[in-house]
């Protein structure tokens, strides 16, 4: 999920930097227009503010502030607008700078920040329009303002629906790509992100992390015997027994195939394993009911690993899992197997 916002961040940088750039040259133009016109204030503040947005390009690349320089930017902005309509010499033809209020925000800032950026200056410039230009001598007043406020309420309107259906359709994307569609659980690829989230939860809170690879045992079989359907309900069964035991803060996921994960976030070594070892009971132990009474067997081999022992990133963890799972089909199946011990533990030998 990081990782999406991350790509949506740049997404706004892309805007902010394209509008800082417009805003460099219009400011510089129309401070050359109002200082022929006289109006000194006004062209000076232009000037600076083109600056502003100059020196701007240089931060928002990078900034780890984005958002807090995107509030300044725009407070500055849409200011020095409601105050060139305020202005006596400038036309009413400012106005149609306002409605580009809410677009702008919706788009830097998303759905609340574009709201309240919105609310705020389109009523301002409402209220700057009333002041400056209606003057009630013109049977004209009224529409003129209620055509103007209308019309600018109602981008902010369209502005907030599009950006509401977009930032839901986005998470359903996000949650789509991230789920494996045969089993509903998640994928290889929210394995990576979730992982690097749960390092660093685990980094700072002094946390282990454990990682466990589990692969179902002798699966074609149950391909082979029952065909493909069958197989695929087999998949579904394991992967719900998988992850309905887990706490929230675990992750079960899909690797391919008949081949899973679980990440365990606050399990060391032994306690990776051990749970390891009551999930593969609860496999062993709970067939799947078939639709002709048959009660389905399965079981699966896996192998633990855990943050640091034995590596300290996700291909390194999932390596040595991964070797440990095929000690354990080596050892038998039906077991887990960890660095020093495996599970089923041996029977004590008998005297
Ligand atoms: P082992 O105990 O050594 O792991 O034996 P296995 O039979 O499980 O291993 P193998 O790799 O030989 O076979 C895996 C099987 O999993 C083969 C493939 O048909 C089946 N399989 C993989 N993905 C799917 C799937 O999405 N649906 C179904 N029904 N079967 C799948
Ligand atoms: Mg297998
Ligand atoms: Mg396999």
């Amino acid at each position: 999920m990081a990782k999406q916002l991350e790509q949506n961040q740049s997404h706004r940088r892309s805007v902010l930097r394209a509008l800082l750039w417009l805003t460099f040259v219009f400011g510089l133009i129309f401070a050359g227009l109002n200082s022929y016109r006289g109006m000194y204030l006004l062209a000076g503040l232009e000037v600076a503010y083109a600056f502003f947005a100059l020196s701007l390009q240089r931060v928002v690349p990078t900034t780890r502030h984005l958002v807090a320089w995107t509030v300044a930017y725009l407070v500055l902005f849409f200011c020095m607008m409601v105050f060139a309509l305020l202005l006596p010499k400038t036309s009413f033809t400012v106005f149609a700078w306002i409605q580009t209020i809410p677009i702008i925000s919706y788009l830097l800032l998303g759905q609340r920040g574009g709201l309240w950026m919105s609310l705020i200056f389109v009523t301002a410039a409402v209220i700057a329009f009333n002041v400056r230009y209606m003057t009630g001598e013109n049977s004209m007043d009224a529409l003129i303002a209620t055509n103007l406020a209308f019309s600018s309420f109602a981008v902010m309107l369209f502005s907030h629906i599009y950006e509401r259906s977009r930032t839901s359709n986005e998470a359903r994307l996000i949650e789509l790509a991230g789920t494996d569609n045969l089993t509903g659980i998640a994928n290889r690829m929210r394995l990576g992100e979730e992982f690097l989230r749960l390092r660093s939860q685990a980094e700072r809170s002094g946390m282990a992390l454990s990682l466990v690879v589990v692969d179902l045992d002798m699966f074609k079989r149950v391909n082979d015997q029952y065909g493909h359907d069958i197989g695929d309900q087999a998949l579904q069964h394991a992967a719900h027994l998988l992850s309905g035991r887990l706490r929230g803060s675990d992750l079960a996921c899909r690797l391919g195939g008949e081949e899973f994960a679980v990440l365990l976030l606050g399990a060391d070594h032994h306690q990776a394993a051990s749970l390891a070892d009551q999930l593969r009971q609860q496999l062993a132990t709970t067939p799947l009911q078939l639709a002709d009474g048959t009660a389905l067997q399965m079981s699966f081999s896996g192998g633990v690993a855990t943050l640091n022992d034995d590596g300290a990133d996700l291909s390194a963890l999932l390596k040595v899992a991964d070797k440990r799972m095929y000690d354990a089909k080596s050892g038998g199946r039906n077991r887990i197997v960890a660095a020093t011990s495996s599970f089923p533990e041996a029977a004590p030998a008998a005297d």
